[in-house]
């Protein structure tokens, strides 16, 4: 049984060599529990945070302790009446190809109804990190103008989809061509930037934004922000989801002070995390599922094959390796 535990905390870019493969036996169930077998496993920007030994709102990783992440896994035994045999689950779980679960915290998923990969993406976390945040804090009306950052990836690609359904005139900023002909051709956006070879950003922004952005779903942080803050229209709404770009400083970052900008143009500028709606998730899901299913909803994943690759696959996302979710299949 492979096990991925916190070698070293990461100094800057995460590298494979931070984490440490170990084996252990496979484990044995007690009354009330069931054995999980990892199938498919979420790999998240936000895991970089947990490497670090600070205060935030989850606990830090240990050293030498399990990794653990968003994963699918497939019920192999049972003793807990709640789950059987065959069942498939998503939670929170360790980087362990085999684990013990009393079942808590585990939600049961069918394969039928959707691929079992979208619960970790457009029908878990990412999913409902795009609709909360964008609807709650972005309150998008018909007609404004919406710019996404880090456009092409799990948040970010439904994000736009939903904002167009909002009516919403949607511009994407993404770190390659590809991406940024696929954010038109398959997730609706009508216009969308590469950050990697643009000149001046807030010259560019401004040119696909004529009307000025309305509202700002930021994934990413730091200068590609500061060139959309430049762009706001009055009274615009700034959704501060993530902040990848600064993700790997070893120093704090200095920028455009922001205060003054919020002032002149009497504008919102709120960070969230998607457990703060942890009780509304059903009905977020409910939406989601539905779109999908009416074909107003779609979604793209970057499968990573393999449980030895999932260090790798993290430290893609920090490469702009994927386009839609970042998942390992095990
Ligand atoms: P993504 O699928 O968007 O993957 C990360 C992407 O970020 C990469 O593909 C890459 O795309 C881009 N990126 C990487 N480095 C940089 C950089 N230096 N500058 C600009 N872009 C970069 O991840 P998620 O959709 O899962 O997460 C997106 C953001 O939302 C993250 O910041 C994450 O922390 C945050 N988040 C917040 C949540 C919350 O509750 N507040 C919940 C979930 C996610 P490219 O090729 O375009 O550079």
């Amino acid at each position: 049984n492979k096990v991925i535990l916190l070698g070293k905390r990461p100094h800057g870019k995460p590298q494979t060599s931070d984490f440490k493969f170990v084996e252990e036996n496979k484990p044995k169930i007690s009354k009330g529990e069931v054995l999980l077998k990892l199938s498919f496993v979420s790999v998240d920007p936000y895991l970089r945070g947990r490497m670090i030994d600070a205060k935030s709102y989850v606990p830090p990783f240990q050293l030498n302790e399990p990794i653990t992440s968003g994963c699918v896994a497939e019920v192999v035994e049972s003793k807990n009446e709640r789950f059987k045999q065959g069942d498939f689950v998503a939670g929170s779980m360790d980087w362990k190809q085999y684990q013990t679960s009393t079942g808590e915290g585990l939600l049961k998923v069918d394969g039928k109804q959707a691929p079992l990969s979208t619960y970790l993406g457009v029908l878990g976390m990412t999913g409902l990190t795009a609709y909360f945040g964008l609807t709650e804090i972005g309150k998008p009306i018909k007609g404004e103008t919406i710019v996404v950052s880090g456009a092409a990836g799990a948040v970010g690609s439904t994000v736009g989809q939903i904002a167009k359904m909002k009516g919403c005139r949607v511009i994407g900023i993404a770190g390659t061509d590809e991406k940024v002909a696929m954010l038109k051709s398959k997730f609706g956006y009508d216009g969308a930037i590469n950050y990697n070879t643009t000149k001046d950003i807030t010259k560019d922004i401004a040119a696909a934004c004529p009307n000025g952005v309305d509202v700002y779903f930021d994934n990413v942080g730091g200068d590609i922000s500061d060139g959309v803050h430049a762009n706001l229209n009055r009274l615009g709404r700034i959704i501060v989801c993530g902040a990848i770009s600064t993700y790997n400083n070893t120093s704090v970052p200095t920028g455009p002070r922001v205060e003054s900008f919020l002032i002149k143009k009497s504008a919102l500028m709120q960070g969230f995390i998607v457990s703060n709606y942890a009780a509304r998730f059903p009905e977020g899901m409910k939406e989601l599922s539905g779109w999908m299913k009416e074909g107003k909803l779609t979604y793209s994943e970057t499968i990573v094959e393999g449980f030895n690759n999932i260090p790798q696959a993290f430290i893609g996302l920090f490469e702009g390796k994927n386009s839609g979710k970042m998942i390992v299949k095990i």
